[in-house]
């Protein structure tokens, strides 16, 4: 796993086909820009109680070279939900279902994501 600065945090993401949770490591490497790192299996209590989504920060993502990808389903890439801002496995589909909140949308590239976590 790839060293992670004093500024890393952890965010909460769900799976599209597990419809399970996992938390990503996130860190930032630069003003506005992050990457992620690493992804774990978590239950929401414990991801709420940790205060992974206590917090929301805005910057663009990268994804490091080591990041194993989501632990239920392997995927790599993600997309933020535009209701709840949850990050959830994306599988190339042109429109998609959040796990979490069941808000449908169509995909849309951006540069900035808001990225809700906090107590890593
Ligand atoms: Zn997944
Ligand atoms: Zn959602």
């Amino acid at each position: 796993m790839t060293p992670l600065s004093d500024e890393a945090f952890a965010v909460m993401a769900m799976c599209s086909r597990a419809r399970a949770p996992y938390g990503i490591t996130v860190d930032k490497i630069g003003f506005g820009q992050f990457k992620f790192v690493w992804a774990f299996k978590i239950d929401s209590e414990k991801a709420h109680r940790e205060g992974y989504d206590a917090k929301t920060v805005r910057g663009g993502v990268t994804i490091d070279s080591e990041y194993p990808g989501c632990p239920h389903c392997g995927a790599k890439n993600f997309y933020t939900c535009g209701s709840c801002g949850c990050v959830v496995c994306y599988h190339g589909e042109e429109a998609v279902t959040c796990p979490k909140c069941g808000f449908r949308g169509t995909i849309t590239k951006v540069d900035a994501i808001d990225l809700k976590g906090g107590g890593y």
